[in-house]
């Protein structure tokens, strides 16, 4: 029996601009993505009975087809016709429902776990192509590192390594449904865009504070409105020395970049003993092809 072991990581968007509400329902997206240090831990196991059996950690996410895991490997079965089985194992670490993409990471893990088990040799290229079958973060999650996301969140541009930071990442004991914030989100009356081509111009630059300067994130505007919560926790975070604090994705995590080691730290213990942080993380970010890669 052959076995993968991997990790999937979470991302954090630095910037997130909604352009339009298309015909066909779904919102065209500017995204600058990056991925952190935190992550899933995923195991595959090659068994001989043919089904996909899924277990996780987490007693309330689906094990059937309705995982996001169990999807990729079912992709992957029926496009190159396996007839192995396999048995995943998931070690859900990113918070779940809370705009880090921990869903896309793993079906993106997933594809490169089984392509890996399977001696499949697919390029990333094809593993791309796969990717957007399961969803429009996916195939960021394939690619990972510091990119631009376009169109739904499937068209992709590899961006120079955002600059090294701390992040801290709080996610506020609420749930926030991502179909909720975006069914409220009047484009029209968003005056504040975020500048993306700002945000790249300083990427490229190396520059962090000018950078940090320029995020922002149109779906506060939604979340933020309905739940204060969020803005208590951004706040918090600037009153303990983070660069910048913004919601990810359509929340409700909240992070907060940060220079210096020492104030990450002493922010991480400030909200870990205070009740406002059910789930708080610090970590760095991530870029792939370093020794930290799967
Ligand atoms: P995004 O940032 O892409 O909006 P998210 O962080 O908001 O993603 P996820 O954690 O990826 O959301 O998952 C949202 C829902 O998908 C959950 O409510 C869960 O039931 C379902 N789901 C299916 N597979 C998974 C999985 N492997 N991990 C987490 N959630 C999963």
């Amino acid at each position: 029996m052959d076995i993968v072991k991997l990790k999937a990581y979470a991302k954090i968007n630095l910037g997130l601009d909604v352009i339009k509400k298309r015909e066909d329902g779904y919102h065209e997206v500017r995204m600058i993505m990056q991925t952190i240090g935190l992550y899933d831990k995923i195991s595959i196991n090659t068994t001989n009975h043919p089904s996909i059996k899924v277990k996780t950690n987490l007693h309330y996410l689906p094990t059937d087809k309705n995982n996001l895991v169990y999807k990729a490997a079912a992709l992957m079965k029926e496009t190159f016709q396996i007839k192995a089985g396999v048995y995943i194992h998931l070690e859900k670490r990113i918070p779940v429902a809370a705009g880090m993409a921990g869903g896309s990471a793993d079906a993106a893990t997933t594809l490169y776990g089984m392509n890996r088990l399977f001696h499949l040799n697919l390029k990333t290229e094809e593993l791309l192509k796969l990717a957007v079958q399961i969803g429009a973060d996916v195939p960021y999650c394939i690619l990972r590192g510091t990119a631009l996301s376009e169109g739904i969140g499937e068209i992709l541009t590899p961006l120079p390594p955002f600059p090294a930071c701390y992040v801290l990442i709080v996610k506020p004991n609420i749930n926030v449904s991502t179909k909720f914030v975006y069914e409220n989100l009047h484009l029209d009356t968003v005056t504040n865009h975020p500048d993306i081509d700002g945000i790249m111009k300083h990427i490229k630059e190396q520059d962090l504070y000018g950078a940090s300067k320029l995020f922002g994130n149109v779906l506060e505007t939604v979340t933020e409105k309905e739940y204060h919560i969020i803005t208590d926790k951004k706040n918090k975070m600037l009153e303990n020395g983070a660069i910048v604090s913004l919601m990810s994705g359509s929340g409700p995590t909240v992070f907060g970049l940060f220079d210096n080691v020492k104030t990450a730290e002493k922010a991480f213990y400030e909200f870990k003993v205070s009740s406002l942080g059910k789930q708080v993380y610090l970590t760095n970010l991530f870029q792939p092809n370093t020794k930290q890669s799967i």
